[in-house]
């Protein structure tokens, strides 16, 4: 079939890395082969049973069909109210929207701001969609590498070099994928000062991990450190991760006003509004009983301090404790140039990854995928027993390397 039959921004992005990595996991698993699987990125746990309840009452109440563009008016409540509770952010229900999933939100974003050409500053390592949001919405996504020395986060010095007059957003994601790397309010006013003399720029947070963190410190965010950035900051956030929900397909986002108007508009041409049913569960999570985060957090806690303990003893191997989210971003470069049992030399993580899962059975996603080599990144979100078995597998793998 001719190629020019699909558009050029869509023929310009590629599939996500990591369904790609968990979809050779998962062909090796149906030819019998056994496979530990680290690739996914989603909570092992099923959504808690309250939010369960909330959306089958709402069936049972007939909130089966259409509701507001921008979500009922119930969600967008408890939305608004969560942002003040936890966040101390001020958002009146016509500068909130809710999306289906943050994912949607961020390419609206994109979609409703970007002309040919306008630049979005990703730090790297980035979550494996946002430089394709960005191509796909017929921008240039700016890579900045931000590499472990820094924590892996952008600096004032990297941020005031890579803005031009064509810079249109700067996306902060923070706890971040794959890092886990999360900024300070202290940092924040620093990046804060650049931004100031930047009035072009616009501001995304990608808050989605805001919960799933170490040290039982709520996360900073940006509008707290800078409430002087309110008017330019689209807050982007979700119940996926935080409450087990990553089915639901519930994101939302807190902003100006002209940007969730335009938001609005985009979206009530196309998506229409989220699902009904999951917005009356999202809005009983965020009201709700909060135990199942505090829960949930703390064995993800557990995870992350064994499987960090297990791969740092690896000789080889190194990874910076996460300060949240729930992977490992692990340093291979310790690997690169050994040669494998089979006379294979591995040049780069992508090697590394294909040796992991060909040898041993352990999937992973290669550092390239995030736009910071070499790593790899490995969930945490599956049970103990399982990462200390992939772990173990790692660790053997690496020993038969010469
Ligand atoms: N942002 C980041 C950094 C993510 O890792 C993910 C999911 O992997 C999302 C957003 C998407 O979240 P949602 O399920 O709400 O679309």
């Amino acid at each position: 079939m001719s190629p020019s039959r699909i558009a050029a921004r869509v023929r310009r992005i590629k599939p996500s890395p990591s369904t790609s990595a968990a979809d050779r996991a998962n062909e090796l698993r149906r030819q019998g082969k056994s496979i530990v699987n680290l690739v996914v990125g989603e909570p092992d746990f099923d959504t808690p049973a309250h939010i369960r309840a909330a959306a089958a009452a709402a069936m049972d109440k007939g909130q089966t069909r259409y509701t507001l563009m921008a979500g009922t008016v119930e969600l967008r409540q408890a939305i608004a109210a969560k942002l003040e509770r936890e966040n101390g952010l001020v958002y009146a229900m016509n500068e909130i929207i809710a999306t289906s999933g943050a994912k949607s939100a961020i390419y609206s974003a994109f979609s409703i701001t970007l002309e040919p050409g306008d630049e979005v500053i990703v730090p790297a390592p980035y979550w494996v969609s946002y430089p394709d949001m960005v191509l796909a919405s017929d921008g240039m996504p700016v890579i900045v590498a931000c590499p472990e020395a820094n924590d892996f986060k952008i600096t004032p010095a990297q941020l005031d070099a890579a803005i031009t007059p064509k810079t249109r957003w700067l996306l902060i994601n923070s706890p971040n994928n794959p890092t886990g790397a999360s900024y300070t309010l202290d940092e924040y006013r620093a990046l804060a000062d650049v931004l100031a003399r930047h009035p072009q720029v616009l501001v995304m947070t990608d808050d989605i991990y805001e919960h799933i963190r170490f040290d039982g410190q709520r996360t900073p965010h940006l509008l707290q450190a800078a409430p002087q950035l309110r008017e330019r900051t689209l807050v982007v956030n979700g119940v996926s991760k935080t409450y087990a929900m990553t089915g639901w397909r519930i994101g939302y986002v807190a902003g100006p006003r002209d940007l969730v108007q335009a938001l609005d508009t985009l979206l009530s041409q196309s998506t229409g509004n989220c699902c009904s049913i999951s917005q009356a569960a999202a809005a009983a999570a965020l009201n709700g009983d909060q135990r199942f985060v505090t829960e949930s957090v703390a064995i993800y806690k557990q995870r992350r301090d064994a499987a960090l303990a297990r791969i740092n003893a690896i000789p080889g191997l190194s990874c910076r404790a996460p300060d949240g989210a729930f992977y490992l971003y692990i340093n291979c470069a310790g690997l690169i140039g050994k040669t494998t049992p089979q006379g294979k030399a591995l040049h780069e993580d992508g090697d590394v990854v294909m040796y992991l899962l060909d040898s041993v059975g352990v999937a992973v996603v290669a550092g390239t995928a995030y736009g910071l080599s070499p790593y790899f990144r490995l969930s945490i979100a599956t049970s103990i027993e399982i990462l200390e078995e992939g772990c173990a597998r790692i660790a053997g793998a690496v020993a038969a390397l010469r």
